[in-house]
């Protein structure tokens, strides 16, 4: 099996110089990969992947006060989950783990010194002092000395030239933003560690990055990194600012809104293909109404130009509704061990799971079509095939407390506890009969004794139900529901 740090080998093969595009996914590993980091990643890969490009993937881990280790894990083993490989890596042997950037600092340090030999920056040691951006450091004076730079204890600031910077993103259009505002800005921290703003610009030139594509919460840097492009006589990329994603409230998706992370959605089952089908839909979108597209199709069918500018939503259902499609185009099997692992995450089964357990959980599949949209889903009314009893919740109460109702139970209970050969159009006929014994529709009747089965309101067909619960604890579990909910008072 490949291991998620093997990516193609695309970028090896003769012909390498011919690669036009080249992005990056850079991530900081602070902590759990945002469903908006994964979309960046997404938009990244598709476009490499459709033009044939590099995808390369860069751990920006410089700033170790905010390094979580285990963050760095999630990155590529999320990527890895979702089918995002990435190309290069390095080392000599060509090995595809991801760049470090704590593993770059040789290069940091000699353009620093490069900026501070043509006096386009300087050592600072007043950083600790608080000092709005637009005072001038006292240390601009010392540029030109080079000695101290790079020491524990002594900043490195950028000679900010002033001016305007102007650039055309891609999605963004024409921007023209004011470099005074962000005075002489830090290039090396006083920990000898480079910003964010000048190890990425550094990188992004050794690693030939064509085209950047970034949330637009980064826009405010991009005037700082094309100053610093200029200042090292690099030529820049192209940048494509994407747009931010949204909870339902318009606020930034956030924690407080719910599952925000990859793991939070592959935790709860959660196909692979569909959420990047999703997130693919969160900010692009094809031509036409068409929302169905297997990561393949979405590689073809991508481009930079159907990016929207403005902000989207983050639907659940949406995801849901995708969810279920890319589940349909799974054999019963698969779809079976979704729900399977679901009910082992939440302790109700345990691993290993044996064949009969799997052969009922293909019926029952089969019994819920496409009712059953993602893995968590059967916690809501599939728990209970692999309980002994259910417990009704008191809401739920008002179905089966009328003596009507509670007296055809009775009567369905005892038929059904006599059939000879268990089988659907039998428990049918014993379900209806009994009904119209007291007079009643068959629909009351049905969805009490579906709710004194499964606990639930929604789930396969009755008698499909009664079937696959069995003989015994359907009869079982009728008995237990009229002792549980009290008849109501007439
Ligand atoms: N490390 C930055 C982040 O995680 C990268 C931004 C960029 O792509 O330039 O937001």
């Amino acid at each position: 099996m490949r291991s998620p740090g093997d990516g193609p080998q695309k970028c090896q093969v003769p012909g390498r110089q011919t690669l036009t595009v080249r992005v990056r996914f850079a991530p900081s590993p602070t902590g759990y990969m945002h469903v908006g980091n994964v979309r960046t990643a997404l938009f990244n890969w598709l476009f490499a992947r459709s033009k044939n490009g590099a995808f390369i993937l860069r751990i920006e881990d410089t700033d170790l006060q905010r390094h979580v280790e285990e963050a760095i894990h999630l990155i590529t083993e999320g990527l890895y989950w979702l089918g995002m490989d990435w190309d290069e890596g390095p080392g000599k042997s060509g090995n595809y783990g991801p760049y470090f950037q704590s593993e770059r600092s040789e290069i940091y340090r000699r353009d620093v010194k490069r900026l501070i030999e043509a006096g386009l920056a300087y050592p600072c040691d007043c950083e600790l002092q608080k000092r709005e951006a637009d005072t001038p450091c006292p240390c601009r004076d010392r540029q030109g000395k080079q000695g101290d730079s790079m020491k524990t204890g002594i900043a490195v600031r950028f000679l900010n030239p002033g001016g305007t910077t102007s650039f055309e993103d891609i999605v963004q259009g024409a921007l023209d933003i004011d470099n005074e505002q962000f005075g002489d800005f830090v290039l090396i921290k006083s920990d000898t560690t480079p910003t964010y703003n000048f190890a990425n610009v550094v990188d992004d030139h050794a690693m030939q990055i064509t085209h950047i594509m970034r949330g637009d919460d980064h826009l405010s840097n991009t005037p700082r990194q094309l100053m610093l492009y200029e200042a090292l006589g690099y030529s820049p990329p192209e940048f494509a600012h994407l747009p931010q994603i949204l909870a339902s409230d318009g606020h930034r998706l956030s924690k407080r809104h719910g599952a925000v992370s990859l793991t939070d959605y592959r935790d709860e089952g959660f196909l692979p293909e569909a959420l990047v089908n999703y997130l693919a839909l969160l900010g692009w979108s094809a031509e036409g109404e068409r929302e169905f597209f297997t990561p393949e199709e979405l590689i073809s069918q991508f481009s930079l130009s159907r990016v929207r500018k403005s902000a989207s939503q983050f639907d659940r259902q949406r995801l849901i509704h995708l969810n279920s499609l890319h589940m349909e185009q799974l054999p019963i099997e698969d779809q079976a061990q979704l729900a399977l692992e679901a009910l082992c995450r939440a302790g109700i089964l345990e691993d290993p799971i044996s064949d009969d357990t799997r052969d009922y959980m293909g019926q029952i599949m089969e019994a819920l079509g496409s009712r059953f949209k993602y893995g968590d889903q059967i916690l809501e009314f599939g728990a209970h095939f692999f309980t002994e009893d259910v417990t009704i919740k008191e809401e739920l109460y008002s179905y089966l407390s009328s003596p009507d109702v509670r007296n055809a139970i009775c009567t369905a209970q005892e038929a059904l506890a006599e059939v000879q050969d268990w089988n659907e159009s039998e428990i049918e006929d014993i379900v209806r009969s009994s009904a119209s014994q007291f007079d009643l529709k068959a629909a009351p009747l049905i969805h009490a004794i579906r709710v004194a089965l499964s606990g639930a309101t929604v789930g396969p067909s009755l008698f499909t139900l009664v079937r696959l619960v069995g003989q015994q604890r359907s009869v079982r579990r009728l008995q237990a529901a009229l002792d549980q909910v009290p008849e109501e008072a007439t």
